[in-house]
């Protein structure tokens, strides 16, 4: 593992860790903040706020192109940032992280580029019902385009993915790729992504891990999984919105053609044409953000101070916590896994409520929760519902927040009598 857990197990302090977040020390309508919303995005501790700050007041300027000092502080600062994350992941070599936008860019990047080149009539993308539509839509685009087909693996009835279909998909059609989430964002199960990697290259397809809810959580060790991609955003993980990373496999990525084409991700143009450059360049067109790979960078160091070992055991105490004190409330029907294989993220309906009046009534509360399909249509559809609440915990989250939740949940069932 590349992170080790410097808080011995029971003695992680979420009280203590809220207080390195501002905008947690605020109160909404006149309630203390109560945020369950980080499986959305995260909230930014101060050393990234003011890492961003330092940025810009003494450090920013274009990369790479520069000759001038600023230029080539900015540069080292980008490319301290790609360490930073390649170590966090465990990836063999700094230049197989690709800096985008969010996993949503990245999973666009891998379709678009690596879909476009590889796939054709007869081949079949494995994908899942617990994805996100960023790991459903890109491959929509491209297997239409290139006479591809997808097929989604199901889940049981307590949120877990159907290997034994995976594993038919295998065994009957020319799989090129299973694309998987590391950890559903709307039921929280945890997916077990050694074994299907295992099982997907066996029968010589490739892996592509959707790290957005699992790299902001737990340990990731990219060699230890044996996958073959990783996206995840930094928003998700204390870090800046605006930053997100691809890592490949370098050969991969080397074999794949450019996404978008522009300055910086070139060796040379003519008016006949031009050639790529290396990686990560090649991948990389356009000025990047690097103040939030900055960020990116500090919220990195943040969490590897805190130990993510201790981060993944802090999350499941509380998730346990949750689910049992949630349990309590009369008329809930809670989603998903209950047990190792569950993260900080619980899905719940409340009678015939709607989940937006849900949400409503408990951000009167201060109790900010997310309610609506979570990006997760196709997994709506096969738990027969149109939406959930979701609550979702953090490093900053205590078991008083859940105490808060539960509390407010009373509120909504005596307003809807
Ligand atoms: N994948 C998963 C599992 C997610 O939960 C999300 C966001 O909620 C995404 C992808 C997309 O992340 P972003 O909007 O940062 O691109």
């Amino acid at each position: 593992m590349t992170t080790q857990s410097t808080t011995p197990p029971g003695t992680f302090d979420a009280r203590k860790v809220k207080q390195d977040f501002p905008i947690l020390q605020q109160t909404i309508h006149g309630k203390p903040l109560t945020y369950l919303d980080s499986a959305a995005s995260s909230q930014k501790p101060s050393v990234v706020i003011e890492a961003l700050d330092a940025y810009y007041r003494a450090s920013n300027a274009n990369i790479h192109r520069g000759v001038y000092w600023l230029s080539e502080r900015a540069t080292a600062l980008y490319d301290e940032a790609r360490e930073k994350v390649a170590r966090f992941i465990n990836a063999p070599d700094a230049r197989s992280c690709v800096f985008v936008r969010n996993a949503t860019e990245a999973l666009n990047l891998v379709a678009y580029s690596w879909g476009r080149a590889n796939l054709g009539p007869g081949d079949t993308v494995v994908l899942t019902l617990l994805e996100h539509h960023s790991n459903i839509v890109p491959w929509q685009i491209i297997t239409a385009e290139r006479g591809a087909t997808i097929r989604y693996v199901d889940i049981d009835d307590d949120g877990r993915l159907r290997l034994d279909q995976l594993d038919h998909y295998l065994r009957t059609e020319r799989v090129k790729l299973v694309g998987v989430t590391h950890v559903a964002n709307a039921l929280g199960t945890i997916n077990p992504v050694a074994e299907i990697a295992a099982r997907a290259h066996a029968a010589g397809a490739l892996v592509l891990v959707d790290g957005a809810q699992s790299v902001p959580h737990m340990p990731v060790d990219v060699q230890a999984l044996d996958i073959d991609f990783l996206v995840f955003s930094g928003h998700k993980m204390l870090g800046p919105m605006g930053i997100g990373v691809l890592w490949g496999r370098r050969e991969i990525l080397e074999a794949m053609p450019p996404f978008l084409g522009g300055g910086d991700m070139i060796r040379e143009v003519t008016t006949c044409g031009s050639t790529w450059a290396d990686l990560p360049a090649k991948f990389e067109a356009g000025t990047p953000s690097v103040g939030d790979a900055v960020g990116l960078g500090a919220a990195i160091d943040y969490l590897t101070a805190l130990g993510m070992d201790a981060v993944r055991a802090h999350e499941r105490e509380i998730v346990a916590y949750a689910l049992e004190r949630l349990a309590q409330v009369p008329g809930i029907t809670l989603y998903g896994p209950t047990g190792e294989d569950r993260a900080g993220v619980v899905s719940f309906t409340l009678d015939d409520i709607h989940p937006h009046d849900i949400a409503s009534i408990l951000d009167s509360e201060g109790v900010a929760i997310r309610a609506g399909h979570h990006c997760a249509q196709p997994l709506m559809d096969r738990l027969g519902v149109v939406a959930t609440a979701r609550a979702s915990f953090y490093v900053y989250n205590s078991e008083e927040d859940v105490d808060r939740l539960a509390d407010a949940l009373q509120t909504v069932r005596r307003i809807f009598g």
